[in-house]
This record gives structure tokens, sequence and C-alpha cells, in this order.
């Protein structure tokens, strides 16, 4: 059975005291599932000091597609490694519509976070008028298969997909399982003709307004293998309470 993976993604949010008081609850109530934290760039440090004697990991929400040099303003995946991170959210959809990464950049990337040792969480889903278009799964199979053109299935495998539709992030208004279990079995038929193998054994998280009343319904979709969780990770009751949820 594929372990569940709960990824918090804390996006430009938090303060050095905040995230000590997060990381006071969270420490009382350890997660009973696999664990990633992904607080902004300046915090890596402090939350991988926070979590020292705990199960979670931490992560970045973004990195650059080049190796170190004069590229002002970005990060390279070898600086996060050396931060102590571990895990990388790469084409979130808020980067994508407001930054301008397109699945080619996505997919560089994910290259370079695989060269570097980290673990991307590579992140795919459709707008809401994509969706009424009835197209999300040509959307969803489009971002997915330019990153497996660079990147093997088997070599994502050292991280996990996330299936976020953008009409569900941030809004309150989450996919229903069903809706969600459909883009995920998709997205598992899509590996699978590339590498049946990777295919089981890959994690699809689903992220969009997962809160603690709707995870467990969600999580127990047979190709739901946990969320990445964006506005209740900030809360760490509400987080711990997500994790317990997917814990097996
Ligand atoms: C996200 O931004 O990855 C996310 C899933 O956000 P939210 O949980 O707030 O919808």
């Amino acid at each position: 059975m594929r372990p569940n993976l709960v990824a918090a993604n804390w996006k430009m949010n938090g303060s050095r005291a905040d995230n000590q008081r997060w990381l006071q609850e969270f420490r009382a109530a350890p997660a009973h599932c696999e664990t990633v934290v992904c607080p902004p760039f300046v915090y890596l440090q402090d939350l991988v000091q926070g979590l020292v004697g705990t199960a979670a990991s931490v992560g970045a929400q973004n990195m650059s597609d080049r190796v170190a040099g004069a590229w002002t303003g970005e990060v390279a995946a070898e600086m996060l490694i050396d931060s102590g991170a571990s895990w990388v959210i790469l084409g979130h959809s808020e980067r994508r519509a407001a930054y301008g990464e397109s699945n080619e950049i996505v997919a560089a990337k994910v290259e370079r976070a695989l060269a570097a040792g980290l673990k991307p969480i590579l992140c795919v889903g459709e707008t809401l008028e994509q969706r009424e278009q009835g197209r999300t799964q040509q959307v969803v199979a489009e971002q997915l298969q330019v990153v497996l053109q660079r990147c093997p299935a088997a070599q994502l495998l050292a991280g996990a997909i996330a299936y976020e539709p953008v009409w569900a992030i941030g809004t309150g208004r989450t996919a229903t399982p069903q809706q969600a279990q459909a883009v995920h079995a998709a997205i598992r038929s899509q590996l699978a003709a590339q590498d049946p193998g990777a295919a089981v054994a890959m994690r699809l998280l689903y992220g969009g307004s997962v809160k603690p009343a709707n995870a467990r319904e969600l999580f127990s979709q047979p190709d739901i293998d946990g969320g990445l969780i964006g506005g209740a990770s900030l809360v760490a009751a509400d987080f711990v309470a997500i994790c317990a949820a997917a814990a097996r």
C-alpha cells in the first residue's frame, strides 16, 4: 500500500513568532503519517531546527531552474538542500498563473530538483473555465506529459504529484471525492502507459480546500494518497487533524 503523504504549503504567510507558536502546537501532537512542511524560503532553517525529533520533513515552495550563478533573486536546488530542505513544491498554479511558469519551465525545474537530490511535488490542475469546457483531463495530461518527457515516471517516484484544481484552491470549494478520484485515476493511467510499476507506486496528492472535515473522505479514495494543504495548514491543530485523517 502506498504510504499517505501530507504536505503543508504555507505560501507567503508566517513570521518567526507565528512559526514558533505553530511548531509548539505541532510538536505537542505529532502527525501519524509522512509529513512535509513548506514555509517561505527565509524560514526554512527555522523549520528544520524546529522539527528536529519529529518525523516531519521540510520543503520549499519553489526554486530556480538554473544552476547557481548570476540569477538575481533566485534560489538554487543545492541551496535548498544546504538549508535542510528535502522537498520542493513545483508548478503550483499560483506560480503558473502569476509568474508565467509554463509546462516547459516546470519540467526544467523538476529535472533540476531531481538532479540535485530534492523530492519534487509536481502540481497539476485545471482552471474552472477549462473544467467547464470539458478539458480537465486534457489539460492535466499535457501538464504531466511535458514533465514525463524530461523526467521518466521512475524518477518522479522520488517525489509526488499533486492534483490541484485551480477553482478549488483557497476558495473553500473542494472537488468532490469522486471528481478528484476521476482525475487521479486518469493520472495513474497516464503514468502506467510509460511505466506500470512506477504508476502503482506513485503518490498522488489532492489539493484544494482540504480541511479536517473533508480530509478523511478524500483520502479514502483509491487513488488519493494524501494531500497538499494550503490555508488549513496554517492552523497547527487543523493540519494535525488532516494528518490524522491520512494515517493508515
Ligand atoms: C494550495 O495552495 O496548494 C492549496 C491546496 O491551498 P488551499 O488548501 O488553501 O486550497
